[in-house]
């Protein structure tokens, strides 16, 4: 067998392409496959504007595009790709016939795509590029192109659910909102902000992708008033749930400004609840030996931070009750119970779970449907917490369009292609 009928066949090419001509290059170490059309290719190309036959017009300068490594050699692909003509009188349209192998970048087969894409799920960029040897913007260019593509083609008729949730970006005040579709655990669209107009921009994109807001029937997210005011706005059929984790998230949030306040009030508070923050965020069953016996010590000197930790405590156990009823009563009693301890401190410094108390009357029905809802920000929850490592992955990442599409390539459940990607068809 001739070497180019062994590429031709390695590449899947059939009857409509040959490869003319193959060499190796010893000093770049670079293989090199010239590919030409062959007459039979025009038997099934049709004019993209009027669907008649058509006919070859002339050819594009020569081409090149990065294949997969033959052996541990470079190995690329050169073609002067033929332009058609359309043979109906009344529209001679001339086009671009696109061949088997091309990516969707200009400088690189399917083939090769594939593989960076697949590299590209298991390592940061710049690892997959340091591998390939390639430049890592070219990477970058590879992802975000099967990004966009992929999402152009995304249907989202049958989203019901919803989480959202702000991801802070950078150290600082740089946040995006992320929409979710809690059913389907994948991401659906990603925005700079956290303000209400997040939401115009995400049911622009729910349209845009044959979405339909009237359809949704369960919003879940933080009590934030502009995510409020958004899904009010926007989702005006669905229930609103604050999701369990927004609950404990704020009720932590407040320990924590005790434990701040409590350590700057009193002689040896300092030293006492400097290093003791996870400590005391931590749930008992999770602590170690050590920890369980210097929390001990701390709960001695009978601190407002221990007195807050026992409400956190009894507050996430609210949430192993099984019927909404109960949680109901059991939130109540927790609230009064707190302003009652708060009534009779001398000072302010349990003002913080007051407020978690205020926070919890206030918006207690939408608390409450966590337990009508039957579903759960879980996958938020997943997301935030591989967030910071996906944010290691996109290090020097230029904008945060560069982030938002490697959630969407990483959560968007995209069809990007896998690799092996068969153009083997034909
Ligand atoms: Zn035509």
């Amino acid at each position: 067998m001739r070497t180019e009928d062994m590429f031709h066949e390695l590449l899947g090419l059939g009857r409509d392409w040959e490869v003319y001509e193959c060499s190796f290059d010893k000093t770049s170490g670079v293989i090199s496959l010239r590919i030409r059309e062959l007459p039979g290719l025009w038997e099934h190309i049709r004019c993209p504007r009027c669907g008649q036959k058509a006919t070859c017009y002339d050819h594009t300068q020569e081409l090149t595009w990065r294949h997969l490594n033959v052996f541990e050699y470079r190995c690329q692909i050169s073609c002067r790709l033929p332009r058609g003509k359309c043979s109906h009188d009344s529209c001679n349209h001339v086009f671009r016939v696109s061949a088997p192998w091309e990516g969707l970048s200009i400088h690189f087969t399917r083939e090769f795509e594939a593989f960076a894409l697949l590299l590209m799920r298991e390592m940061p960029v710049k690892k997959a590029a340091e591998i390939l040897g390639e430049q890592d913007t070219r990477l970058w260019r590879i992802l975000h192109t099967h990004v966009n593509a992929s999402r152009d083609q995304e249907d989202y008729s049958d989203v019901k659910a919803i989480g959202v949730d702000e991801m802070n970006i950078r150290k600082g005040h740089s946040y995006i909102s992320v929409f979710a579709d809690l059913y389907e655990k994948r991401v659906l669209y990603a925005t700079e902000g956290k303000d209400a107009r997040t939401w115009n921009r995400f049911s622009k994109d729910l349209l845009e992708h044959k979405g339909n807001q009237a359809a949704i029937t369960l919003v879940s997210m933080d009590m934030s008033p502009a995510y409020q005011c958004g899904a009010r706005t926007h989702c005006q059929q669905a229930q609103i749930v604050f999701d369990k984790f927004h609950v404990i998230k704020q009720v932590n949030e407040a320990l924590d400004k005790v434990r701040r306040t409590e350590m700057r009030s009193w002689k040896g508070g300092y030293e006492t609840l400097k290093k003791s923050r996870w400590i005391w965020l931590k749930n008992p069953e999770n602590l170690t030996l050590k920890e369980q016996i210097q929390i001990g010590k701390l709960q001695e000197n009978k601190l407002n931070t221990a007195n807050a930790k026992q409400k956190k405590l009894f507050l996430q156990d609210i949430y192993t009750q099984t019927t909404e009823e109960r949680a109901r009563k059991k939130f109540r009693l927790w609230c009064r119970w707190v302003r009652f301890v708060n009534g009779r401190m001398k000072s302010t410094i349990l003002n913080p779970m007051q407020k978690v108390a205020q926070m919890i009357e206030n918006h207690l029905e939408g608390i409450l449907a966590y337990w009508r809802s039957g579903t759960t920000n879980a996958f938020m929850e997943a997301i935030n917490s591989v967030f910071s490592a996906i944010k290691r992955r996109a290090r020097g990442f230029r904008s945060i369009s560069y982030l938002i599409n490697v959630l969407y390539f990483h959560f968007g459940k995209l069809h990007i292609p896998a690799f092996p990607s068969l153009f083997h068809s034909n």
